[in-house]
């Protein structure tokens, strides 16, 4: 090879590099553009809101961008999926949008309250009555099955009994003559937990869909919130006031109704708009601040009670949790106030999701310790 062939070579390689390293550049502005560092309005006859053609990653827009249906926080700048395939925004839970971290706190807290509800579901004696049918169905001749499946059972429902009783003697002084409270309402609110977070997990992933997804998921984000409020309430109203039924009725009737009612009212449309945020917060606040008639009767109750106070410590940390990130969802701070700098991470409804989070977490505490002092007081024990 000469050496003029060799340079010539060389220019060419060097030609391709250039042009390639051009390419990358223009592709990356491009990502940029995408990704909103530099917001800009479509170009005529581009498809506003969904970005790539077939075969590439969809890309991200910006605010201005975004289908009307979309808009919501003005102060979020860019990082916005907009027009998504199912598919695509199905995994988009594990890419870098302007919802990941809304998605991902809630879904967190989904499988929290999940593995919470399976840890205490396991827990309750009536375990041992599935073990009995199971055993049964084991069995081959029907007189043995019966008697068998009794013993079973027998010998089951002991054990549960001895591991209670055994359980007990460890944190109290003596057993409780008694069986266990009811875990129903218990299961109540863990089952509203865990509807709320999924709901509000998926409302965050899919809503960037279409027009009509997007309005369907955030009525049912909305259902997901109202039940978990009134779902909150069945665990103290239910035992505090166990021996008074009326007043289960009168507070739980009372909650029921207003969450029906908002329900009906935040299934409009327009409701679901950013304009109506505030109001929406109100209906939700005022369902909330419902529980401070029960609370304070409550109080008046149990005055003597000496676990009044741990357990009333652990319900104003839920509420100042929700009172604080309800704060955060109405006032949209921090991003107000250097918009564009949080639109990835640390802006408002992120905030909100950890604080409802907290809240929900300082209710199951609360809970925890009305479980444990209606397994010891019942309705015929003075307190
Ligand atoms: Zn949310």
């Amino acid at each position: 090879m000469s050496s003029n062939e060799v340079s010539r070579g060389a220019v060419s390689r060097k030609k391709k590099k250039v042009g390639k390293a051009l390419m990358d550049r223009h592709h990356h502005l491009r990502c940029q553009d995408e990704g909103n560092q530099l917001p800009s309005a479509p170009a005529k006859g581009e498809d506003s809101g969904g970005c790539c053609k077939k075969g590439r990653r969809y890309g991200l827009v910006s605010f201005r961008e975004l289908p009307e249906y979309m808009k919501d926080n003005e102060f979020i700048l860019g990082f916005y999926r907009a027009n998504w395939p199912i598919s695509e925004a199905f995994f988009s839970l594990f890419r870098w949008h302007n919802e990941t971290l809304n998605v991902w706190t809630h879904l967190i807290g989904f499988l929290v309250f999940v593995g919470l509800a399976m840890a205490n579901f396991v827990e309750i004696p009536r375990v041992a009555d599935l073990l009995g049918l199971f055993s049964r169905s084991n069995s081959t001749s029907p007189d043995m099955n019966i008697s068998y499946a009794k013993d079973l059972l027998l010998v089951a429902n002991a054990l549960v009994k001895l591991k209670r009783i055994g359980l007990e003697s460890d944190r109290l002084e003596f057993p409780s003559p008694h069986d266990p409270v009811t875990r129903w309402p218990f299961f109540v609110f863990l089952g509203g937990s865990i509807f709320c977070l999924l709901s509000s997990s998926i409302c965050h992933l899919f809503s960037c869909h279409s027009y009509r997804l997007n309005v369907l998921l955030l009525r049912m984000d909305y259902v997901g919130i109202t039940v978990m409020i009134i779902s909150s309430f069945f665990p103290p109203i239910y035992y505090i006031f166990q021996c008074d039924p009326h007043w289960q009725l009168i507070y739980l009737g009372g909650i029921t109704v207003m969450g029906v009612f908002t329900i009906v009212t935040l299934l409009s449309p327009t409701l679901s708009t950013g304009k109506f945020r505030a109001f929406r917060a109100m209906l939700f606040s005022s369902m909330g601040f419902f529980g401070i008639v029960p609370a304070v009767h409550a109080c008046i109750v149990n005055w003597n009670n000496p676990q009044r106070p741990i357990t009333l410590a652990y319900e104003s940390g839920m509420a100042l949790s929700y009172i604080t990130g309800t704060l955060f969802y109405v006032s949209r701070i921090p991003e107000r106030w250097k918009p564009g700098c949080f639109d990835l991470a640390g802006h408002s409804h992120q905030i909100f999701h950890v604080f409802v989070i907290l809240g929900a977490l300082a209710h199951y505490g609360a809970t925890l310790l009305l479980l444990e002092w209606r397994d010891k007081v019942q309705c015929d024990m003075p307190i």
